[in-house]
Protein backbone atom coordinates (compact mmCIF):
# COMPACT_ATOMS: atom_id res chain seq x y z
CA UNK A 1 0.00 0.00 0.00
CA UNK A 2 1.17 3.19 -1.02
CA UNK A 3 1.86 6.30 1.35
CA UNK A 4 0.07 8.71 -0.59
CA UNK A 5 -2.02 10.88 1.28
CA UNK A 6 -5.21 10.97 0.51
CA UNK A 7 -7.46 14.04 1.15
CA UNK A 8 -11.31 14.59 1.27
CA UNK A 9 -12.52 17.60 -0.40
CA UNK A 10 -16.23 19.21 0.42
CA UNK A 11 -16.78 21.79 -1.62
CA UNK A 12 -20.36 22.55 -2.78
CA UNK A 13 -18.63 25.47 -5.72
CA UNK A 14 -17.60 23.08 -8.36
CA UNK A 15 -14.97 25.78 -9.85
CA UNK A 16 -13.22 25.99 -6.40
CA UNK A 17 -13.65 22.22 -5.88
CA UNK A 18 -11.76 21.64 -9.61
CA UNK A 19 -9.33 24.33 -8.68
CA UNK A 20 -8.12 22.84 -5.15
CA UNK A 21 -8.25 19.35 -6.53
CA UNK A 22 -5.95 20.41 -9.82
CA UNK A 23 -3.35 22.25 -7.34
CA UNK A 24 -3.43 19.36 -4.28
CA UNK A 25 -2.88 16.79 -7.31
CA UNK A 26 0.14 18.89 -8.39
CA UNK A 27 1.05 18.57 -5.06
CA UNK A 28 0.77 14.45 -4.92
CA UNK A 29 -2.09 14.39 -2.92
CA UNK A 30 -4.73 12.36 -3.94
CA UNK A 31 -7.81 13.76 -3.97
CA UNK A 32 -12.09 13.19 -3.84
CA UNK A 33 -14.26 15.97 -4.10
CA UNK A 34 -17.44 15.79 -3.32
CA UNK A 35 -20.67 18.69 -3.22
CA UNK A 36 -22.84 18.56 -0.09
CA UNK A 37 -22.35 17.38 3.41
CA UNK A 38 -24.37 13.79 2.77
CA UNK A 39 -21.91 12.81 0.09
CA UNK A 40 -18.92 13.90 2.58
CA UNK A 41 -20.15 11.68 5.28
CA UNK A 42 -20.91 8.77 2.93
CA UNK A 43 -17.02 8.62 1.16
CA UNK A 44 -15.60 9.34 4.77
CA UNK A 45 -17.71 6.22 5.62
CA UNK A 46 -16.41 3.73 3.54
CA UNK A 47 -12.78 5.18 2.33
CA UNK A 48 -9.38 5.81 4.17
CA UNK A 49 -8.96 10.04 4.05
CA UNK A 50 -5.33 11.36 5.89
CA UNK A 51 -7.30 14.93 5.78
CA UNK A 52 -10.49 16.20 5.06
CA UNK A 53 -11.11 20.26 3.65
CA UNK A 54 -14.77 20.90 4.19
CA UNK A 55 -16.52 24.44 3.37
CA UNK A 56 -18.96 25.58 6.27
CA UNK A 57 -22.03 26.48 3.63
CA UNK A 58 -23.07 23.13 2.10
CA UNK A 59 -26.40 21.67 0.88
CA UNK A 60 -28.01 18.74 2.44
CA UNK A 61 -25.92 18.50 5.31
CA UNK A 62 -23.95 21.69 6.31
CA UNK A 63 -19.94 21.91 6.87
CA UNK A 64 -20.30 22.49 10.81
CA UNK A 65 -22.59 19.04 11.24
CA UNK A 66 -19.92 17.20 9.12
CA UNK A 67 -17.49 18.74 11.19
CA UNK A 68 -18.90 17.54 14.48
CA UNK A 69 -19.86 13.87 12.84
CA UNK A 70 -16.53 13.23 11.59
CA UNK A 71 -15.51 14.51 15.18
CA UNK A 72 -17.39 11.93 16.83
CA UNK A 73 -16.22 9.25 15.45
CA UNK A 74 -12.52 10.22 14.35
CA UNK A 75 -9.72 12.65 14.64
CA UNK A 76 -8.59 13.28 11.01
CA UNK A 77 -7.17 16.90 10.58
CA UNK A 78 -10.04 18.86 9.08
CA UNK A 79 -9.64 22.08 7.25
CA UNK A 80 -12.25 24.49 7.29
CA UNK A 81 -13.29 27.16 4.71
CA UNK A 82 -15.21 29.90 5.34
CA UNK A 83 -16.56 32.74 3.42
CA UNK A 84 -15.86 35.98 5.10
CA UNK A 85 -18.38 36.61 7.67
CA UNK A 86 -19.88 33.31 7.76
CA UNK A 87 -18.02 32.14 10.78
CA UNK A 88 -17.27 35.93 12.66
CA UNK A 89 -20.39 36.03 14.32
CA UNK A 90 -20.80 32.78 15.09
CA UNK A 91 -18.54 30.13 16.27
CA UNK A 92 -15.19 29.70 15.31
CA UNK A 93 -14.42 26.38 12.96
CA UNK A 94 -11.81 25.92 15.53
CA UNK A 95 -14.56 25.45 18.39
CA UNK A 96 -16.14 22.99 15.61
CA UNK A 97 -13.40 20.69 16.34
CA UNK A 98 -11.33 21.72 12.87
CA UNK A 99 -7.96 21.93 13.13
CA UNK A 100 -7.33 24.64 10.87
CA UNK A 101 -9.39 27.67 8.56
CA UNK A 102 -8.90 29.40 5.83
CA UNK A 103 -11.32 32.58 4.58
CA UNK A 104 -11.87 33.04 1.26
CA UNK A 105 -11.06 33.84 -1.08
CA UNK A 106 -7.79 32.26 -1.03
CA UNK A 107 -4.63 31.00 -2.54
CA UNK A 108 -4.43 27.31 -3.60
CA UNK A 109 -0.94 27.77 -2.59
CA UNK A 110 -1.94 28.54 1.28
CA UNK A 111 -3.99 25.94 1.42
CA UNK A 112 -1.29 23.55 -0.17
CA UNK A 113 0.75 25.13 2.65
CA UNK A 114 -1.91 24.67 5.35
CA UNK A 115 -2.90 20.85 4.44
CA UNK A 116 1.37 20.07 4.39
CA UNK A 117 1.50 21.66 7.77
CA UNK A 118 -1.22 19.64 9.24
CA UNK A 119 0.36 16.34 7.77
CA UNK A 120 3.04 17.29 9.49
CA UNK A 121 1.67 17.68 13.03
CA UNK A 122 0.00 14.52 12.80
CA UNK A 123 3.17 13.14 12.25
CA UNK A 124 2.44 11.24 8.98
CA UNK A 125 5.02 10.69 6.39
CA UNK A 126 4.32 12.51 2.73
CA UNK A 127 5.09 10.19 -0.25
CA UNK A 128 5.02 12.07 -3.50
CA UNK A 129 3.47 10.27 -6.33
CA UNK A 130 5.91 8.31 -8.93
CA UNK A 131 6.42 9.96 -12.03
CA UNK A 132 6.25 6.43 -13.72
CA UNK A 133 4.96 3.35 -13.28
CA UNK A 134 6.28 -0.11 -15.01
CA UNK A 135 4.66 -3.25 -14.89
CA UNK A 136 6.86 -5.78 -17.46
CA UNK A 137 6.55 -4.53 -20.94
CA UNK A 138 4.26 -1.60 -20.08
CA UNK A 139 5.44 1.47 -18.99
CA UNK A 140 3.55 4.22 -17.87
CA UNK A 141 4.96 7.79 -17.96
CA UNK A 142 2.84 10.06 -15.58
CA UNK A 143 3.94 13.64 -16.01
CA UNK A 144 4.30 13.02 -19.87
CA UNK A 145 0.73 11.42 -20.49
CA UNK A 146 2.22 8.76 -22.66
CA UNK A 147 2.15 5.15 -22.17
CA UNK A 148 3.89 2.14 -24.08
CA UNK A 149 3.57 -1.28 -24.65
CA UNK A 150 6.59 -3.73 -25.23
CA UNK A 151 7.99 0.37 -26.27
CA UNK A 152 5.55 0.93 -28.35
CA UNK A 153 4.03 4.25 -27.64
CA UNK A 154 -0.09 3.82 -27.31
CA UNK A 155 -2.66 5.99 -28.75
CA UNK A 156 -4.94 6.60 -25.59
CA UNK A 157 -7.47 9.04 -25.20
CA UNK A 158 -7.37 11.54 -22.56
CA UNK A 159 -9.44 9.42 -20.42
CA UNK A 160 -8.21 6.36 -21.73
CA UNK A 161 -5.11 7.40 -20.21
CA UNK A 162 -6.82 9.14 -16.89
CA UNK A 163 -8.47 5.60 -16.28
CA UNK A 164 -5.12 3.60 -16.70
CA UNK A 165 -3.05 5.60 -14.55
CA UNK A 166 -5.63 5.69 -12.14
CA UNK A 167 -5.87 2.17 -11.95
CA UNK A 168 -2.24 1.20 -12.15
CA UNK A 169 -1.56 3.74 -9.41
CA UNK A 170 -2.53 1.06 -6.68
CA UNK A 171 -2.07 -2.22 -7.85
CA UNK A 172 -4.78 -4.54 -6.21
CA UNK A 173 -7.15 -1.77 -5.11
CA UNK A 174 -10.69 -2.33 -6.23
CA UNK A 175 -12.14 0.92 -7.76
CA UNK A 176 -16.15 1.01 -8.09
CA UNK A 177 -17.33 2.92 -11.21
CA UNK A 178 -18.12 5.59 -9.40
CA UNK A 179 -15.13 6.39 -7.85
CA UNK A 180 -13.41 5.55 -11.17
CA UNK A 181 -16.29 8.16 -13.05
CA UNK A 182 -15.37 11.21 -10.73
CA UNK A 183 -11.67 10.56 -10.89
CA UNK A 184 -11.45 10.25 -14.92
CA UNK A 185 -14.40 12.13 -16.06
CA UNK A 186 -15.50 14.21 -13.24
CA UNK A 187 -18.23 14.90 -11.07
CA UNK A 188 -20.76 16.11 -14.28
CA UNK A 189 -20.62 12.46 -14.89
CA UNK A 190 -22.11 11.47 -12.31
CA UNK A 191 -24.46 8.65 -13.26
CA UNK A 192 -22.99 7.74 -16.26
CA UNK A 193 -21.42 5.30 -14.17
CA UNK A 194 -21.49 2.39 -17.46
CA UNK A 195 -19.50 4.79 -19.21
CA UNK A 196 -16.43 3.63 -17.62
CA UNK A 197 -17.08 0.41 -19.25
CA UNK A 198 -16.87 1.51 -22.82
CA UNK A 199 -13.44 3.40 -22.04
CA UNK A 200 -12.54 0.19 -20.09
CA UNK A 201 -13.02 -1.75 -23.07
CA UNK A 202 -11.19 0.31 -25.49
CA UNK A 203 -8.33 0.33 -23.08
CA UNK A 204 -8.64 -3.40 -22.92
CA UNK A 205 -8.24 -3.44 -26.79
CA UNK A 206 -5.26 -1.08 -26.82
CA UNK A 207 -3.41 -3.14 -24.32
CA UNK A 208 -4.22 -6.21 -26.02
CA UNK A 209 -5.82 -7.50 -23.08
CA UNK A 210 -8.26 -10.20 -22.99
CA UNK A 211 -11.37 -9.39 -20.58
CA UNK A 212 -11.92 -13.29 -19.46
CA UNK A 213 -7.84 -13.60 -19.29
CA UNK A 214 -6.44 -10.21 -18.29
CA UNK A 215 -3.09 -9.33 -18.04
CA UNK A 216 -3.52 -5.83 -16.50
CA UNK A 217 -6.67 -4.66 -16.06
CA UNK A 218 -9.53 -6.76 -14.06
CA UNK A 219 -13.44 -7.09 -14.00
CA UNK A 220 -14.54 -7.03 -10.42
CA UNK A 221 -18.04 -8.30 -10.71
CA UNK A 222 -20.89 -6.34 -9.50
CA UNK A 223 -18.19 -3.44 -8.01
CA UNK A 224 -15.97 -2.21 -10.61
CA UNK A 225 -12.01 -3.03 -11.88
CA UNK A 226 -8.81 -3.11 -10.23
CA UNK A 227 -5.35 -3.02 -12.31
CA UNK A 228 -3.21 -5.86 -10.95
CA UNK A 229 0.73 -6.37 -12.18
CA UNK A 230 1.79 -9.18 -14.21
CA UNK A 231 4.09 -11.48 -13.05
CA UNK A 232 7.62 -10.68 -13.95
CA UNK A 233 8.49 -11.59 -16.81
CA UNK A 234 4.56 -11.70 -17.68
CA UNK A 235 2.98 -11.32 -21.28
CA1 LIG B 1 -20.31 26.63 -0.04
Amino acid sequence: MSATRRILLVEDEKAIRNAVTAYLEKEGYWVSGVGDGAAALEAFDKQRFDLVVLDLMLPKVSGEDVCRALRDSSDVPIIMLTAKGELEDRVSGLELGADDYLIKPFSPRELVARVRALLRRANVAEEPLRDRLEYGRLVIDVSAHKVYLAEEELDLTASEFKLLATLARYPGRVYSRMELVEKVLGYDFMGYERTIDSHVKNLRAKLDDDSKNPTYIYTVHGVGYRFEAPASGGS
